[in-house]
């Protein structure tokens, strides 16, 4: 099972949980449609639905809410922000926003026009639509093995360099503002880029004058991968190869909400002067004076102090770490799952999971629900619900069919990982009775938030 990396803090305030009654459980769930996402939080008793927003923050980031200046221009705690921004990550100039998503909307806006391309290793839900809202053409360049789930590659998230310069050849430099880098990448199941890779890209975008932004959401987790993984990392701090890693980049959008261990806030950040001038133009349509960017005083206090935080080695170890451990046990314990595993989540194979259950019963939504009535555990479906349907109406087949577990920062201990470990185990041991799902209401878009479900009976 490999070692324990312990908690690098002890608990100074808590928030109770409780697990309700099987059949307090059962009834929530019947309630609820069989869509985790319909479940109220109070009837949860572990809540792995993402690690979004769900961070813990230290006693310092609470102590720094009380030290908000709330002017409306020229807060002190914009100017800690910028200073945190500077000396963690390198980047110059730094534009607030309430959230990941707003630096990606102003990113777009300032560099792409109608009929341009945007490399990226994956995509990722909004960052691709705002590259489409402003007239862009994404185009996935990272390399085959990302789509494998039981390929153990070390650096799954790496740009395929020969997809990229095909891109270029094919549209042109100029039809190419700039390289969108997700470091980690998320939707692979939080795979990384390794060092060399990047200098590779940053190589190549430099040959043809492309600029290169990273999705820096999980730069913190991509930095500790290379230091385990990577030669001749080892000896290097955290803060040292984050610092060369945005080295290779000419700026960087943000969700606070991940790495930078908040519950809101995002930024976006670049070296180029221009750059910054357009952006403060377009963040006060959309987010608010430059100084704040749709955040309080405070909450830019609690992200500068967070940045900071996130760069600890025992802190980003014991993040990582702990996830290795849960998905460890699964593997130990012979449950299907997305290899090697990543810094978020740990994703289970819902095809292998059940195999008496063709896609079009749902297994993942079926094994997500399921976890839930055993252990008040809920997770995400991320499989043929959340792929929707194609333009003639049809169901869209995804090759991974997952059921996503995502561990928040700081959140839970290694014995709720061990009732997480337990019950999927229990599962798989009893997976044949395990029902698939069918539609009782299915919404025409996104649909996986608010449809419902219920179990198809056995024959
Ligand atoms: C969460 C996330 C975003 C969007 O950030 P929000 O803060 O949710 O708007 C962008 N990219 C990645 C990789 C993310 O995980």
């Amino acid at each position: 099972m490999g070692h324990v990396v312990a908690e690098p803090f002890r608990i100074k305030s808590v928030e109770p949980v409780r697990k309700i009654s099987a059949e307090a459980r059962r009834a929530a769930l019947e309630a609820a449609g069989y869509n985790t996402f319909l479940l109220r939080s109070e009837d949860v008793y572990i809540d792995l639905l993402t690690d979004s927003g769900t961070t813990a923050m230290s006693d310092r980031q609470w102590a720094g809410l009380l030290l908000g200046d709330e002017a409306y221009a020229g807060s002190r705690n914009f100017y800690h922000l910028e200073e945190a921004v500077r000396d963690v990550y390198g980047f110059r100039h730094v534009v607030p926003t309430h959230q990941g998503r707003g630096a990606e909307n102003i990113l777009s806006r300032i560099l792409i026009e109608p009929g341009d391309f945007i490399p990226g290793n994956m995509y990722f839900t909004t960052t691709r639509l705002h590259q489409e809202l402003n007239g862009g053409t994404f185009r996935d360049v990272i390399v085959d093995e990302a789509h494998d789930s039981q390929c153990d590659a070390p650096f799954k998230g790496n740009v395929d360099l020969g997809k990229l310069q095909a891109l270029v050849d094919e549209v042109g430099a100029d039809r190419i503002p700039y390289i969108c880098l997700a470091v980690t990448v998320n939707l692979a199941g939080g795979q990384p880029v390794s060092m060399a890779n990047l200098r590779d890209v940053k190589a190549l975008a430099a040959r043809h004058g492309i600029r290169v932004f990273f999705d820096a959401t999980r730069c913190v987790e991509n930095a500790y991968f290379i230091q385990k993984r990577e030669e001749g990392y080892a000896g290097r701090t955290i803060a040292e190869i984050l610092r060369e890693m945005m080295s290779y980049a000419d700026g960087c959008t943000m969700s606070g909400k991940k790495d930078c261990l908040v519950n809101i806030g995002g930024f976006l950040a670049m070296n180029d002067e221009s750059l910054y001038v357009k952006a403060c133009e377009w963040v006060v349509v959309f987010e608010g004076m430059p100084s704040y960017g749709g955040l309080a005083g405070r909450d830019m206090e609690a992200m500068a102090i967070g940045i900071r935080e996130s760069v600890d080695q025992d802190t980003i170890a014991y993040r990582v770490e702990q996830v290795r451990y849960l998905g460890d046990r699964l593997i130990e314990a012979g449950v299907p799952v997305v290899r090697p595993i990543g810094g978020h989540a740990v994703f289970l194979d819902a095809l292998r999971f059940l195999p008496h259950l063709s896609q079009d019963e749902f297994p993942a939504q079926a094994l997500a629900a399921r976890l839930y009535l055993d252990a008040g555990v809920r997770a995400m479906e991320r499989g043929i619900i959340s792929a929707g349907r194609d333009a003639n109406g049809a169901n869209r087949h995804p090759k991974l069919e997952l059921v996503r577990l995502t561990i928040p920062r700081r959140v839970y201990t290694y014995a709720h990982m061990d009732v997480v470990a337990d019950s999927v185990i229990r599962l798989y041991e009893d997976r044949a009775s395990i029902p698939g799902l069918r539609f009782t209401y299915e919404p025409p878009v996104l649909r996986f938030f608010t449809s419902r479900f219920e179990p198809v009976p056995r024959g």
